[in-house]
Order: C-alpha cells, then structure tokens, then sequence
C-alpha cells in the first residue's frame, strides 16, 4: 500500500533499525518505545488486521515472533515481557498494517496491564452464548 509507513519501511523508503529479515517479514524497533527494545514484526505484505492475514502468513509470523521474543529478553537481559497486537482504531492500532508488539519488560517501570472488571450473575452464560455462536 503506498501510503503505509509500514510497506515504506519494507521497501526501505523510511529508514528503520531492523533487528530481523526474512522473506515474508521483519522486525524492527519501535520508534516510540515503551521500554528500550521494544520491538514491532510485520508482515512484509500488507494486511491490516489479524482479520486479514493468511492463515500461513500468520503461523509464520507467531514463530519468529517466539524467536524474536527470546532474542528481545536475552538481549535486553530482561526478566519478561508483554505480547500485544492491537486491531482497529478503537483499540489503539494506530499503523494499520498488521503488527506485533514485543515490550521487554522491568520490575520497577511502573506499567499497569488491563483493569479487571466482573460478570453480573447469569451476565458470563449470556455472553459464551454470544461468542460460541458467533465462532
Ligand atoms: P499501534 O498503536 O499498535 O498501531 O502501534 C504502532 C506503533 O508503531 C507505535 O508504537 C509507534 O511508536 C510505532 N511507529 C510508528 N511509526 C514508526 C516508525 N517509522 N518506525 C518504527 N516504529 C514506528
Ligand atoms: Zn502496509
């Protein structure tokens, strides 16, 4: 797509600092990092959300993304680390080309993960039904 930053980082348009390359994808720091090497791996076609993306593609993807994560820790010389991927707007993908984000993550940096909410009585059943039908 001509106007993705992400398909410009592919074709070398925009520079990046690429930590990983293959003949379907490529990992690169995150330009505005949450923790320093925090790493974003793409698909080298574009595809904007987990929606979109072949089945084979996306199998591929989850391998490296296993290597990439290792290579993240041992690299870093960190404890852990959080796998996110966002799809659609409202849930704050902002480059819509399918992307993995591997956060290296320290003891003392002060990120919360998700708030916890709770079920109504009869409020899961309702919504298992929803999911279930809808698979
Ligand atoms: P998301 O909110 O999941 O769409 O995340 C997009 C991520 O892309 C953000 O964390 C940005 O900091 C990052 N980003 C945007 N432009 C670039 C770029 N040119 N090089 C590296 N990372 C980028
Ligand atoms: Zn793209």
């Amino acid at each position: 797509m001509t106007d993705c930053i992400f398909c410009k980082i592919v074709k070398g348009e925009i520079p990046s600092y690429k930590v990983y390359e293959d003949d379907k994808a490529l990992a690169f720091l995150d330009i505005g990092p949450v923790n320093k090497g925090h790493t974003l791996i793409i698909p080298k076609e574009h595809h904007e959300t987990v929606l979109d993306m072949p089945d084979e593609l996306l199998a591929h993807i989850s391998i490296i993304t296993k290597k990439i994560a290792k290579g993240v820790m041992q690299g870093m010389e960190v404890k852990g680390f959080n796998i996110v991927q966002n799809n659609f707007k409202v849930s704050g993908q902002i480059i819509p080309h399918y992307h993995i984000h591997i956060i290296p993550r320290l003891e003392d940096d002060g990120l919360k993960t998700w708030p916890q909410g709770e079920y109504k009585e009869n409020e899961a059943e309702e919504i298992v039904k929803k999911i279930k039908n809808s698979i």
